[in-house]
This record gives structure tokens, C-alpha cells and sequence, in this order.
């Protein structure tokens, strides 16, 4: 198939989807601007930095507070934290879809507003709940414009296990969308945004709540996919289902824009009140009798 992305922005201006679906399809922030002389960010495996961070959407309220964090390079860390705590809108600061009011963002020691807004986006790909499909194909939505080729296409397919699906369909990759994924299930939208993502190459890969769409086998084959992409790739993963983050490198928990604590699922069952509530809420079982959290049978 011939079609690239431009070709595929009428069908996108029809389907009168807002604005900021499109953004995120698109990835052109409103909110920021470039730098004159912006700098390409060579590619690598990146650390991330979050300094001091104050952020709000209006000017009367801030929705995060003084947030500071280090992410090294090819680590596994996800967030955690209540509703509303500040999670995706971190998301999006570490995406530079804002800026912060206060403190800084940085990306292998640059601070993202110097860095170039393609280099940046080539290094860097944010999946959220909120799949956008275009009315095309399959294949055409899952290859925008990576480049990538068909072999490509479906092996990243194969690791987001929706390949079998495809495949099982009349048509395969060839198989049309309609009314923007509507046709789909929310869990089949959900891996074939994460193809997408994969076909992409990002070295810093960010998930937001990706896993929340899918019953608890995908959810496990795609929780050991984030595993076996550790160490090639950096990835963020905000996610509410506490069995996804047991393996992560650091656990950082949020509530109301702070980061109130950060360590391993060992430790902050030990130390934090407030995630220790929430894994005994998702998994009930009575932390007073010590060791028995390890045998607990997830999903
Ligand atoms: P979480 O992902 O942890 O559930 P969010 O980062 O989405 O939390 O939200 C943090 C706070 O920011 C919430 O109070 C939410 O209502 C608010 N918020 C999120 N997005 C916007 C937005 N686009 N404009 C204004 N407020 C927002
Ligand atoms: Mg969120």
C-alpha cells in the first residue's frame, strides 16, 4: 500500500475528531513551542529527569507539585497513585505536550524545551486508553509514517498479540475500519496501539493505562512484553493494575501532584500506608498475616 500519513488526512478531517486526539496522532503539541535553535537529541537509550517540577493547565491551580524523579536508562518504572493524582498529566510533561511553570524536564541531561520537536517525537512515542483509528486500513493505521516495513508490521503485531486476530479476519491487514475503530473491541484497539507504537522504534516508551482495556491473559502477555523490552527501550507505565507493576525497577506513587514515595514493590509495601491500601483493595488479602502478599495468586 502507497498511502502515507498525508494521504490519510482527509479521512481524519472527516471523521471531526478533536483536536487533541488528532495532536496525539499527529504529535504536534499545541501548548509548547520550539526553540530557535533547537538541538537533535542523538539517539540513545534515554535517563530522564524531572527537576522540581510545578505544573498546572490554568493559571489559578497547579495539578503537580515540586514533582522530582530520575528514570535511568533501559529501567522499568511506573506510577501509581488514586484518581486524579497527577499520573498522565506527568505523562504529558514527559512528552512535552506542556510545559512546567516551574523546575524542568530533561532527556539524557538536555532539558526537552532546547531539543528539537522531531527529534524528540522520533525518540519517544506515548500510548494512551484513548486509541485513535483512522477509517483505513489496519495496516495503514498501524504503519503511519514509520517507514516500517511489512515484515515489520507483523512482528510488532505479534508482540502486541493481536497478529492471530488480523490474521483470523477475511481480509487480514487489509480489513477496513470503520467509524474510527468502533467496530473493534476496546481490547483489540488497545494491542494495535501498541503495534503501532512498537513499529515506531521509540527508545522511551510511555504507557497510560494500557493494560485497562484487556482481559487479565492479554493483559499478562503484554505485561511480559514491557519485560522483555526493558533494557532496549525506557518505559514509563502508568497503570492502576498493581500485578503489572511487581517487576518494575521503581514504583513512583502519586497523590494529589506529589510524588509522596518510590522504591520497589518489596519496599513500599513495607513502607507506604497508601500503597499498601491499594494493592490490599485490588487484592484483598490481610497484610497483618506476614509473607502472604508473596503468594498470592494475581490474576
Ligand atoms: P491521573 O492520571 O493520576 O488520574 P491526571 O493527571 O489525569 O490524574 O489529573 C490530575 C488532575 O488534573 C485532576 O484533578 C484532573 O481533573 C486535572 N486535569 C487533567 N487533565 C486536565 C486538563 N486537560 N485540563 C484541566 N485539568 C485537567
Ligand atoms: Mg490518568
Amino acid at each position: 500500500s502507497g498511502s502515507n500519513l498525508s494521504s490519510l488526512i482527509p479521512s481524519l478531517i472527516d471523521s471531526s475528531t478533536s483536536f487533541h486526539r488528532i495532536r496525539e496522532i499527529l504529535d504536534h503539541p499545541a501548548t509548547v513551542t520550539e526553540d530557535a535553535h533547537s538541538l537533535e537529541l542523538p539517539s540513545s537509550l534515554p535517563s530522564i529527569r524531572m527537576d522540581e517540577v510545578t505544573f498546572g493547565y490554568t493559571e489559578e491551580a497547579n495539578q503537580l507539585h515540586n514533582v522530582s524523579l530520575r528514570i535511568a536508562p533501559g529501567s522499568y518504572v511506573a506510577f501509581i497513585g488514586p484518581s486524579g493524582s497527577g499520573k498522565s498529566t506527568a505523562l504529558q510533561l514527559l512528552s512535552r505536550f506542556y510545559d512546567p511553570k516551574q523546575g524542568s524536564v530533561s532527556i539524557n541531561d538536555y532539558d526537552i524545551r532546547i531539543l528539537s520537536e522531531a527529534s524528540l517525537r522520533k525518540q519517544s512515542t506515548l500510548v494512551t486508553q484513548d486509541t485513535f483509528l483512522f477509517n483505513t486500513t489496519i495496516r495503514d493505521n498501524l504503519l503511519l509514517d514509520s517507514g516500517a516495513s511489512e515484515v515489520e508490521m507483523i512482528a510488532a503485531a505479534k508482540q502486541a498479540n493481536i497478529h492471530d486476530v488480523i490474521a483470523g479476519w477475511p481480509n487480514g491487514y487489509d480489513t477496513e475500519v470503520h467509524h474510527e475503530g468502533g467496530s473493534l473491541s476496546g481490547g483489540e484497539r488497545q494491542r494495535l496501539s501498541i503495534a503501532r507504537a512498537l513499529l515506531r522504534k521509540p527508545n522511551l516508551l510511555l504507557l497510560d493505562e494500557v493494560t485497562s482495556a484487556l482481559d487479565p491473559a492479554t493483559e499478562s502477555d503484554i505485561n511480559q512484553l514491557i519485560e522483555r523490552l526493558k533494557s532496549e527501550k525506557t518505559i514509563v507505565s502508568v497503570t492502576h493494575r498493581l500485578s503489572s507493576v511487581m517487576n518494575a525497577d521503581c514504583i513512583h506513587v502519586f497523590q494529589d501532584g506529589r510524588i509522596i514515595d518510590s522504591g520497589t514493590h518489596q519496599e513500599l509495601l513495607h513502607k507506604n500506608n497508601l500503597y499498601r491500601t491499594l494493592w490490599d483493595k485490588q487484592y484483598g488479602f490481610n497484610l497483618s498475616q506476614d509473607g502472604l502478599y508473596a503468594t498470592v495468586e494475581m490474576d
